[in-house]
């Protein structure tokens, strides 16, 4: 395990930006578990894409809208990064890599630098499809974020019934939980827990 301070912090980044999104989508189109109970996505093709127009929008302003119909690859997109988002949380990047290669093999990525400030790199260009251009653009920010170890604020809730990630930017590194309702939940599942034991205890 590297310590987070040893590492360089994200910055805000267009990289980092798309990270942040493949986080988000995956928390609000992944299918598991959210906060104790089954997580299931938008049924409806048009929910599902104004759910990630807006998360897009709000991570990079000049995205290409996602279409109706490109509704299913979106969903299996999100899939994907929820598992493969899951593994980083995990530290296990044997397993991770091959997902990150898999979803760059697939297009052709556009690397260019943006031509007016913030001078940003950007993996596509908006000849591309939404999902393509996501999919090129998460999978190589994810990359970029491997091989310079800050996958390291990626973490997975720890309550039950959740699998929902997030970014840790705490120093100490040591949150644990993906909101405040995952924690309280927690908190009395431990309650309830040391109850139990000293009722055992006491009989
Ligand atoms: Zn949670």
């Amino acid at each position: 395990m590297v310590l987070k301070g040893m590492m360089t912090r994200p910055s805000g980044s267009h990289r980092d930006q798309l990270v942040m999104a493949a986080i988000a989508l995956t928390n609000l189109l992944a299918p598991g578990y959210s906060n104790g109970v089954r997580f299931t996505p938008p049924a409806d093709p048009a929910e599902t894409v104004s759910t990630a127009n807006a998360v897009c929008e709000h991570f990079y302003r000049k995205q290409v809208p996602f279409t109706e119909d490109e509704a299913e690859r979106l969903l299996g997109l999100a899939g994907r990064l929820h598992e493969l988002l899951l593994d980083l949380a995990d530290d296990d990047l044997p397993t991770a890599v091959p997902k990150i290669n898999a979803l760059l093999a697939e297009f052709p990525a556009q690397l260019h630098l943006s031509s007016t400030p913030p001078w940003s790199l950007h993996y596509q260009d908006h000849s591309a499809s939404a999902v393509e251009g996501w999919q090129v653009g998460c999978g190589a920010a994810l990359a970029s974020w491997v091989s310079s170890g800050a996958t390291q604020y990626i973490s997975r809730c720890a309550a039950v019934r959740c699998d929902r990630v997030f970014f840790d930017d705490t120093r100490s590194g040591t949150r644990r939980f993906c909101s405040p309702r995952c924690q309280n939940r927690d908190k009395v599942r431990a309650y309830r827990l040391r109850q139990a034991i000293a009722n055992e205890n006491a009989n």
